[in-house]
C-alpha cells in the first residue's frame, strides 16, 4: 500500500520537476548566449553624500535584457552563473563595462564636474580566480583611471569564510589601490573581531536594518550602535535601502555620511543617469 502511495506521489511531482530542470537547462544555454552576445546591461544607482546630497559613487547592477522575457533581475541569474562557472565571464564583462562607463562620464565636459567612484559587485568565485587581480589592473589601465575610483563590493561570507587564496587576492587588490567594501553587512557572519581584521575600508549596511525605523522604538538606538561599531573599527559606513527623507535625515543625524536607496534614486539606465548628471547637482533630482 505504502509503495503505491509513493509511486502516486512521484507521478504528481515528476512532470513538474522535469519541467523545472528543462527550464533551468534552457536558462543556462540562454545565459551563455547572453554573456557572449550583448544582452547584458548595467544599470547604475547613485550613492549620495547625506549632507550635501551630491553624488559620490554609483553602483553598477547587472540586468539581462532577455529577448522574450524582458528585463531579468540579477537574483534570478547570478546564482546560476555562479554554479555553472559562467560568473567569471559575466564578472569580466561587468568590470570592463563599468570602468569604461566611468571613464566616459569623467571625460564628457557635461558630466565631469561630478566626482564619484564606480562600485561593482564581485562574486566569491571571482576571488578564487588567479587572474582576477590582473583583470582589474588591466581594466583600470586601459581606461586610464586611478585605482581608487573603483570600489569592489564583496559579501560578508565571501570575505570571512574565504581561504588563503582569497586573502592573498584581497591583499593584492589593496596594494593595487582599489577600494574594498563589505556588502549587505548585518545579514550574516560578521563579528566585531572579524571586522577589525578584514582588509576592507568600507562597510555597506544592509537595508533590513533600516526597515523597522519608526515602528520599533529600539531601532534608532540599534542603528546608532551599528554605526559606532563600524567607525570604531576605523571603517567608513554606507547605508543602503534609504527609501524616505526621514530615514536620510535620521542617518545624517547620527553621523552617517553616505547613503543609497530609492529615496535618492532607483538604479537607472546609462542614458537616464547621464541626463541627470548633465542637469543636476544634487539627489534626489527635482
Ligand atoms: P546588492 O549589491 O546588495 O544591491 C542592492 C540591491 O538593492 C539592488 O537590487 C538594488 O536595486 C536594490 N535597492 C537599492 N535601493 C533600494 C531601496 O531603497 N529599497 C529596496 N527595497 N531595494 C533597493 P538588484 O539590482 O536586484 O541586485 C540584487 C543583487 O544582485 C545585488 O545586491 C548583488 O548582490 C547582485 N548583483 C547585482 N549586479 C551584480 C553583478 O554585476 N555581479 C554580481 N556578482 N552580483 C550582482
Ligand atoms: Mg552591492
Ligand atoms: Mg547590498
Ligand atoms: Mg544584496
Amino acid at each position: 500500500e505504502s509503495k503505491s502511495d509513493g509511486r502516486g506521489r512521484l507521478k504528481v511531482f515528476e512532470p513538474a520537476m522535469l519541467h523545472a530542470r528543462q527550464m533551468r537547462n534552457q536558462l543556462v544555454g540562454e545565459l551563455k548566449e547572453a554573456i557572449a552576445g550583448s544582452q547584458l546591461v548595467l544599470h547604475y544607482q547613485p550613492i549620495v553624500r547625506l549632507d550635501t546630497r551630491e553624488i559620490e559613487g554609483v553602483e553598477a547592477l547587472v540586468r539581462w535584457n532577455h529577448p522574450t522575457r524582458g528585463l531579468v533581475m540579477p537574483d534570478e541569474f547570478i546564482p546560476i552563473a555562479e554554479e555553472t562557472g559562467m560568473i567569471s565571464d559575466l564578472g569580466g564583462w561587468v568590470l570592463r563595462t563599468a570602468v569604461e562607463q566611468l571613464k566616459q562620464w569623467r571625460s564628457d565636459p557635461l558630466t565631469r564636474r561630478h566626482h564619484f567612484s564606480m562600485r561593482i559587485n564581485v562574486s566569491a568565485a571571482d576571488l578564487q580566480r588567479l587572474e582576477f587581480v590582473e583583470d582589474v589592473r588591466e581594466a583600470l589601465a586601459s581606461a586610464d583611471l586611478d585605482p581608487s575610483l573603483l570600489v569592489l563590493e564583496l559579501t560578508e561570507s565571501a570575505v570571512i569564510q574565504g581561504n588563503d587564496l582569497d586573502r592573498y587576492t584581497l591583499n593584492s587588490l589593496r596594494r593595487l589601490g582599489v577600494g574594498l567594501e563589505i556588502d549587505d553587512f548585518g545579514t550574516g557572519y560578521s563579528s566585531i573581531s572579524y571586522l577589525r581584521q578584514l582588509p576592507v575600508d568600507t562597510v555597506k549596511v544592509d537595508r533590513t536594518l533600516l526597515s523597522a525605523l519608526g515602528s520599533d522604538p529600539s531601532q534608532p538606538a540599534l542603528l546608532a550602535a551599528v554605526l559606532q561599531l563600524i567607525r570604531a573599527c576605523g571603517l567608513k559606513a554606507v547605508w543602503e535601502g534609504i527609501e524616505t527623507a526621514e530615514q536620510a535625515e535620521y542617518l545624517l543625524g547620527i553621523g552617517c555620511t553616505s547613503g543609497q536607496g530609492y529615496f535618492f534614486s532607483r538604479p537607472l539606465a546609462e542614458a537616464q543617469l547621464t541626463e541627470q548628471l548633465k542637469h543636476h547637482d544634487t539627489w534626489p533630482v527635482s
